[in-house]
């Protein structure tokens, strides 16, 4: 790309070198859906077609090792009901496995925090499935299991509508929505056999009633704070501190979306932000990257596609961010988690 246009953040060396050493881990891409959607090949660099800049196209391998992304958890999604849409996530799910065995020569698939180090150590992008909605579970709890056997790391418990075993955020007319029966069951389930919860989407309710339940550290793959930016989609400092309290990590999204009102500008700069407002909080190690790229989002100025992520290194150090918090950040606080999830089922 060049290094001219809005926003453009001059990264330092020491921020190259941080970024480079360390290990990066972006917990929430929907590239996997959207290259199969308009045919586009991952292994091969792309730019945005004329008039989706800067929504789609965000990432494909080339970009990714330019940008020094070690791993990647590729979202599956499906349409938002319950009707075939575990038959249609399994299609989605062999794809993805079949653009792993194509590029074999730079992604493997990862289904624990030690075949990411191997990945990284074989200079391969790893790579990890989240399936983004228990709809795709066609009301059967069973199939969680099914999913991991797949090699899926994560399930989020709704999308943007609620379904048999959760509550969207997105369904604001359930005030007083608890997680149900089924819902504990899916929990429990999940705890015995080391997969990882995700609460992004999830309703406020069900957040603190999880958070409560789960045995162990939760996930929010890729989100925002309301504090910042006051809507359904973000959390409120109770849904950060319940989060934090299972010891659990918060994907910072990079949509313009829901980092801020529409309307203004935004630069890269108010992720680092909503950072700030995690770490006041409840410190930074539940602070973690999922950017949702490739989600049909508006990125904020300064980072056009995946090759900007070293500028975000930059903001952190600029704002005054230790190394070892930004690794953190980065990827190690998303590690500590996984091996606490694998280690305790
Ligand atoms: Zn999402």
């Amino acid at each position: 790309m060049d290094s001219t246009g809005p926003g453009v953040i001059k990264v330092s060396q020491e921020a190259l070198e941080l970024h480079s050493s360390s290990l990066v881990v972006d917990l929430h891409t929907d590239s996997l859906t959207v290259a199969q959607m308009l045919g586009k090949d991952l292994s091969r660099r792309h730019r945005p077609p004329a008039g989706f800049q800067p929504w789609l196209l965000h990432a494909d391998v080339p970009r990714m090792q330019e940008a020094s992304l070690d791993a990647v958890c590729f979202g599956i999604v499906t349409h938002p009901w319950p009707h075939k849409a575990y038959q249609r996530a399994l299609r989605n799910l062999r794809y993805g496995k079949f653009v792993i065995r194509k590029n074999a020569q730079v992604m493997a698939l990862a289904t624990s925090p030690a075949e990411i180090e191997d990945a990284r150590a074989a200079g391969k992008i790893a790579v990890l499935f989240g399936v983004e909605g228990m709809h795709m579970l066609s009301g059967r709890l069973e199939r969680i299991e099914k999913f991991f056997e797949l090699g899926v790391s994560y399930i989020t418990l709704a999308h943007f509508t609620s379904n048999r075993f959760a509550v969207s955020s997105a369904d604001k007319r359930r005030t007083d929505a608890r997680l149900d029966g089924g819902g504990a069951a899916a929990i429990e389930l999940m705890n015995s056999l080391g997969m990882m919860i995700d609460l992004a989407h999830v309703h406020t309710n069900l957040i603190e009633d999880v958070c409560r339940m789960t045995t162990q550290p939760v996930i929010v793959s890729h989100g925002a704070t309301q504090a910042l930016r006051p809507t359904f989609r973000n959390l409120s400092d109770s849904d950060i501190r319940n989060v934090a309290g299972t010891g659990g990590v918060i994907g910072l999204i990079y949509a313009s979306e829901w980092l801020a009102p529409r309307g203004l500008d935004i630069s890269l700069a108010v992720v680092v932000d909503h950072a700030d407002h995690i770490r006041k909080v409840v410190g930074v190690e539940h602070i973690a990257l999922g950017s949702d790229f490739d989600g049909f989002i508006a990125t904020p100025a300064g980072l056009r596609d995946v090759t900007d992520l070293p500028a975000l290194t930059q903001l952190f150090l600029e704002r005054g961010y230790s190394h070892d918090e930004v690794a953190g950040i980065l990827g190690g606080n998303f590690m500590r988690v996984f091996r606490r999830v694998r280690s305790t089922a």
